[in-house]
């Protein structure tokens, strides 16, 4: 193949690579060190229930501040870490992170951490999940896991078991970015969890008939199936409108609420509303 493209090109593939292998090697390098150096933060940005008002949840979301490229984000870091085995690490340290700092919140807030496929099909996750608990005084019913469907492709049997012991220990399970993957309608009731956020994607074109009566079937089977339903992404009134208005979506979460933001201001912001709806005046500070 290589002969066929000519020698020209075939060298111009090579420099490339040997540009990308590089590359690689050295954020594999810096993702190592990042650890130790204390470079990783969490974002929170909240889930508000659409009939009170009320935040009820804060989803974790990890920022990394590297000392040279500046924020890195989560998509262009947590694949390089699953692929090194350095997620089982980092997993760990935004786990224990998250429910340390929802200890700061008032009591009706929980926090929602992604974990991904690897790290939620490692060997020992309950007992990760356990010991994060157990440091942080956090009670189980305050912490909610957010998994893909990637996560529930492989080992069912495996995968129903751990989702069961998580469920029978009290901590919910959301299954995260509904509609973006293989989407099969069967995950939500052979699956025991408890949360459903569809994904933003669904919002695309939303004002107009197909793609909301897209969400709202899949927004009433969820509901009808006794989840909680969340809609992700919302960045306008209109979309808040629209798929608030026949009460089947219990929360949403987006830009119109609240970016993500650092710990302090989240915390600023839960004490400020306490529980109470978020303040206009505070949905303009934080929304900046
Ligand atoms: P996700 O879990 O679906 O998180 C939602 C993403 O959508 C976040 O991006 C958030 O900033 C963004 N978002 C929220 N509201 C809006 C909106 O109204 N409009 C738009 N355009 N975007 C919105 P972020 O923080 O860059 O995270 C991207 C993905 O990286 C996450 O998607 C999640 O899959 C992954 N991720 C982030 N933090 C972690 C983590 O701690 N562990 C793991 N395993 N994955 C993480
Ligand atoms: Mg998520
Ligand atoms: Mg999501
Ligand atoms: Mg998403």
């Amino acid at each position: 193949r290589a002969k066929a493209d000519g020698r020209g090109t075939f060298c111009f593939f090579r420099d490339e690579m040997a540009a990308t292998v590089e590359a690689r090697r050295i954020l594999e390098l810096d993702l190592r060190k990042a650890l130790a150096n204390e470079e990783f933060e969490l974002f929170y940005q909240p889930l508000v229930n659409l009939k009170s008002g009320k935040i009820t949840t804060c989803e974790a979301l990890l920022r990394w501040n590297h000392p040279v490229r500046g924020t890195v984000s989560p998509i262009d870091i947590i694949p390089v870490a699953e692929d090194m085995g350095l997620i089982v690490d980092l997993g760990r340290w935004i786990l224990r992170r998250a429910c340390m700092e929802c200890m700061k919140w008032p009591e009706g807030v929980s926090v929602a951490v992604n974990f991904s496929p690897q790290q939620f099909h490692q060997r020992d996750v309950l007992s990760e999940i356990r010991y994060a608990l157990e440091v942080s005084g956090l009670p189980a019913h305050r912490l909610e896991i957010e998994i893909t469907e990637s996560s529930l492709l492989r080992n069912t049997q495996l995968t129903h078991d751990i989702l069961s012991q998580l469920h029978a220990l009290g901590v919910r399970i959301s299954l995260d970015d509904f509609g973006t993957g293989y989407s099969s309608l069967s995950y939500l009731h052979n699956f025991p969890m408890q949360k459903v956020k569809i994904d933003r994607s669904f919002l695309e074109g939303i004002d107009s008939d197909r793609p909301l009566t897209l969400l709202r079937g899949v927004a009433r089977l969820s509901a009808d199936l006794g989840m909680a339903v969340v809609v992700e992404g919302i960045e306008t009134n209109e979309q808040l409108e629209l798929i608030s208005a026949d009460g089947t979506v219990t929360e949403g979460q987006g830009y119109l609420f609240s970016r993500p933001v650092p710990a302090v201001r989240v915390r600023q912001l839960l004490n400020a509303s306490h529980g109470r709806r978020i303040p206009d005046d505070q949905i303009a500070l934080v929304s900046s």
